[in-house]
């Protein structure tokens, strides 16, 4: 049930802005390869009763209502960038940020940055109504941390933060008939990718890389 202020907004010409942060983040998240998944809603979500974060008219306004057209929240690739964004929210950085949701977690401002439970795995950062004219500067969550690992020389799991390194690119090449991008990051697909692999090995099927697993992808392990 579409609400008053979408009518509104349409018979205006669906205008809306992008605060700052917003398109700076957007910007750099593509400079480093990761997918921007959206932040104005889609048609539904501007048509629900309950409007967050990505209308332009949104009932979640905070600190400030707005009396302007904004979108408040993007949605991007998960990472291990996810982690430093809240590490560094949790430093008392990113004075932008009231909250972020990533791998079925939600983390606040006003929660004091504790996990709660939340509704996307993808990563979702709503900003603050009254920073919405900040510039990031040049941090940058998304700068890939260089790349030391060689295949072997560690096991390799899904956890968090996501590790990432030369030795996951290897395995996501050598697993390539799964259709897994070579990020460097070890997240579910690859997890999922290795089990597949492990299973047509006739290994333990448990997700993880390690001295068994690497052998059979003809590496000589090194730890
Ligand atoms: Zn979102």
């Amino acid at each position: 049930m579409a609400t008053q202020a979408y009518y509104t907004w349409v018979s205006r010409g669906r205008h809306f802005s992008r605060p700052t942060w917003l398109v700076e983040i957007k910007a750099r998240a593509k400079a480093a390869g990761v997918p921007f998944l959206g932040d104005l809603g889609d048609e539904a979500h501007l048509k629900s009763s309950n409007p967050l974060d990505h209308t332009p008219f949104s009932n979640t306004e905070y600190p400030l209502a707005l009396s302007d057209y904004w979108i408040n929240a993007i949605d991007l690739g998960d990472g291990p960038w996810s982690d430093r964004l809240l590490a560094d929210c949790r430093a008392g950085k990113n004075r932008w940020v009231k909250y972020l949701l990533f791998r079925g977690k939600s983390y606040s401002r006003r929660n004091n940055w504790t996990q709660q439970s939340g509704p996307d795995q993808h990563l979702h950062i709503s900003g603050m109504t009254d920073h919405l004219h900040d510039s990031i500067g040049d941090y940058n969550p998304f700068v890939r941390t260089p790349a030391v690992h060689s295949p072997g020389t560690r096991t390799l799991r899904e956890q968090s933060p996501l590790m990432q390194g030369e030795d996951v690119v290897f395995v996501q090449k050598a697993l390539d008939m799964q259709s897994i991008p070579a990020d460097g990051v070890y997240g579910a697909k690859t997890a999922n990718g290795i089990r597949w692999f492990q299973g047509s090995r006739k290994l333990e099927i448990d997700g993880i890389c390690g001295p068994a697993t690497w052998k059979a992808f003809g590496i000589a392990v090194r730890y």
